[in-house]
């Protein structure tokens, strides 16, 4: 049992005087399970510590970067000596070039990469790209991706209908969304309702292969590789936002997974090993319509930072089939022994997983789509989360989230957390009768 938070208590009132909500990413700020986020002093593998001295086993890895788990000592000495030589040069270095080298030789589909600073930029660039190589406008995603915050595709969908988006957030203007579609995600129907109707203006498909930002949700057997039939019927191209996916459930992410090739690839989290960057590619002559190549502008003066390299780098290069391997086999255990919790407590639930991404949904079917996630519940969910807070174990604050595992999440962290979850789901089947 964890003790009090005066401290982080201290530092959130603090912080909400001086940030937008005291957080500088939203879902930090504990808004849809309640209560104070834990500021944290230092991390080490798989545990943080908070300021007021409390440890947590760790299930947000800062949302999926984490692979290698916290400070792993590869990582950390990499980026000592990077940082020893320089910061930042706004010339290319030899960095670049290995960690293209690294991304080039694992992603299937990817023969060429440029390197940016974060997961939304890599979006926006790949879409920017998209619509200049297909000279049409319109990009079709999926109710419940998150592609980051940028206006074009901050549009969630009405549910059901695919639909025309409205944008999500005031300071969209209509006119910037009006060219993003909406389908449902494993609705390969929903989407060629909007082929049939607009077809010869859709530039791109844009999907998370592994939807990871409602829970996690796998692509139904025949969903990535019926997108990749219909956009080349139709001459539209094929996007994997492999952001979270990438690295993280394969060497080859999950394009090699499934056996599905995009034209274009986005990256970021694992690729910068806890440093912000992010990273598109595709094929040589897609990518040749980039700058200064080609006449699609796109730039950055921190693009390809060395410390950012040299951490993506370091984490890269631990992982290899076999820590994969052991990742699967971790996971899977994981996974299969809170279902045997949730059988022994009766308790309506499901655990959805690919790879080292899980997700608990309290709900009793199987989550296809944003509807089906939306539908779960999630009050349950916060109790749950606030309790295995309670038993030292962080998960991520929202029960449309992932929990991530890293390589520091051995055999005994993984007791360790079963343990918190049969105590967690006792004491929060006292609230929910
Ligand atoms: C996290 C995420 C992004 C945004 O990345 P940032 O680095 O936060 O900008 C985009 N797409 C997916 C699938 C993500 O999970």
């Amino acid at each position: 049992m964890n003790t009090p938070i005066s401290e982080s208590q201290r530092l959130f009132e603090l912080a909400q005087g001086l940030m937008p909500g005291g957080v500088n990413s939203p879902v930090r700020a504990f808004c849809s399970v309640g209560g104070t986020p834990r500021f944290i002093q230092s991390a080490q593998g798989c545990l943080l510590t908070d300021v007021d001295g409390n440890r947590y086993i760790d299930y947000v890895g800062s949302w999926g970067a984490m692979i290698a788990g916290h400070a792993a000592s590869e990582v950390v000495r990499a980026v000592e000596e990077t940082l020893r030589r320089g910061t930042s040069f706004g010339t290319p270095t030899m960095l670049e070039v290995e960690l293209a080298q690294e991304i080039v030789a694992r992603v299937p589909s990817v023969e060429k990469v440029r390197m940016v600073n974060s997961g939304t930029e890599a979006v926006m660039s790949a879409i920017r790209l998209a619509r200049a190589a297909t000279g049409r406008n319109k990009i079709v995603k999926f109710a419940g991706c998150y592609h980051g915050h940028f206006d074009s595709l901050l549009v969630q969908a009405g549910s059901g209908v695919a639909t025309l988006g409205l944008p999500d957030s005031p300071g969209v203007p209509c006119e910037t969304v009006c060219h993003t579609l909406t389908a449902d995600f494993n609705d390969l129907d929903s989407v060629q309702a909007l082929f049939k109707e607009l077809g010869t203006e859709i530039a791109a498909v844009l999907v998370e292969p592994v939807a990871g930002n409602m829970g996690v949700v796998p692509p139904a057997a025949g969903f990535l590789s019926g997108l990749r039939e219909i956009t080349v019927e139709s001459g539209a191209l094929l996007v994997f936002d492999e952001v979270m996916t990438g690295f993280r459930v394969s060497r080859g992410g999950a394009q090699e997974l499934y056996g599905v090739m995009p034209d274009l690839t986005t990256f970021g989290k694992v690729i910068g090993g806890g440093v912000p960057v992010g990273a598109y590619g595709g094929s040589k002559e897609l990518m040749a319509q980039i700058a200064p190549e080609g006449a699609v502008y796109q730039a950055g003066t921190l693009s390809g930072n060395p410390l950012a390299m040299a951490a993506g780098l370091a984490t890269l290069r631990l992982l290899d089939e076999d820590t994969y391997r052991r990742l699967e086999l971790k996971s899977a255990r994981l996974k299969e022994s809170i279902d045997e919790l949730l059988r022994d407590a009766e308790i309506q639930a499901v655990v959805q997983r690919v790879g080292s991404m899980l997700t608990l949904f309290f709900d009793t079917k199987a989550v296809r789509c944003f509807s089906d996630a939306a539908r779960a519940n999630h009050a349950r969910f916060a109790d749950f989360f606030q309790n295995m807070l309670r038993h030292g174990v962080h998960l991520p604050p929202s029960g449309y989230e992932a929990w991530f595992l890293s390589l520091a999440h051995d055999d005994a962290v993984v007791e360790a957390t079963l343990e918190a979850v049969r105590k967690s789901l006792h004491g929060s089947s006292v609230h929910s009768g």
